[in-house]
């Protein structure tokens, strides 16, 4: 039997994550490596709220600069994939199927959290990619069960990447650090928290992450953490690879998970 397609997860980090963090680049590159080629992305970022679950039907989704006061280099780059509005159709049919309220975008393009990793990990941008929103107001449990109901898209060669930070508070962010800063403590324990809860499958424990040491020091919104539930749950048990670059600004854990059919010989 074939294996199904592996769920990545990855900590976008800053938007010049491009031009200054090359192991977290290089981290993307080797995951991009790794998997067997997906017939489509279905990508889901922190960077897009939206009332409910809702995917994009654009044939060619524009590449978002959504950010300012970074480089211009980073405004002149584009991820011309085309778009997978089949795929969007067929997400909104599981979601639905599954009792959650989902919609269709008629033209929403891709965001930096989208775009930033997959030039990295397709950077032939020759794979059909729409991008899921998470559910503004929801927490863990509503992400964690829509990743549940995208399951079966594995088994379809569709490649879920989620993308978000396993940890997002600017006050621990020292935006002069160049390099390869000692990361905040509180950072650092906290991500290494999720790595462990991770390896355990102890999905109970992550999805009361608010309740642990650093949980909601670490996320004081939860936007950027919401896409690695929906990575959990579609992850559906499977075996996970942790891949750890650096911190970013010595506070942005830079973590990446990638979650294998136990088929998969990779
Ligand atoms: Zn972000």
């Amino acid at each position: 039997m074939s294996a199904r397609m592996p769920v990545v997860f990855v900590s976008h980090g800053a938007p010049d994550a491009l031009l200054k963090a090359p192991e977290a680049v290089a981290c993307w590159r080797d995951i991009g490596q790794t998997i067997p080629r997906p017939t489509a992305i279905l990508a889901i970022s922190a960077h897009w709220e939206a009332r409910q679950a809702t995917t994009s039907l654009s044939g060619a989704p524009k590449t978002l600069h959504d950010f300012s006061g970074f480089e211009p280099a980073l405004h002149a780059m584009q991820y011309p994939a085309p778009g997978a509005p089949a795929l969007a159709e067929r997400v909104v049919s599981l979601l639905t199927a599954a009792g959650s309220a989902a919609d269709l975008h008629p033209s929403r393009g891709l965001d930096h959290g989208v775009w930033v990793p997959l030039l990295s990990m397709v950077p032939q941008a020759d794979v059909p990619v729409t991008q899921l929103s998470l559910v503004r107001n929801a927490g863990p449990a509503t992400h964690f069960a829509l990743g549940q109901a995208l399951t079966p898209l594995r088994e379809e060669g569709v490649l879920i990447v989620a993308s978000g930070s396993i940890t997002h508070n600017f006050d621990w962010l020292d935006w002069q650090a160049t390099g390869d800063p000692t990361p905040v403590p509180q950072a650092k324990d906290f991500a290494d928290w999720v790595a462990a809860r991770v390896t355990a499958q102890d999905v109970t424990a992550l999805l009361d992450y608010r309740s642990s040491p650093h949980g909601s020091a670490s996320h004081p919104t939860e936007e950027h953490v919401l896409p690695f539930f929906v990575a959990l749950g579609a992850a559906d048990g499977d075996r996970p690879t942790r891949y750890q670059p650096p911190f970013s600004y010595g506070g942005l854990a830079m973590d990446a998970y990638v979650w294998r059919d136990p088929a998969d010989a990779n």
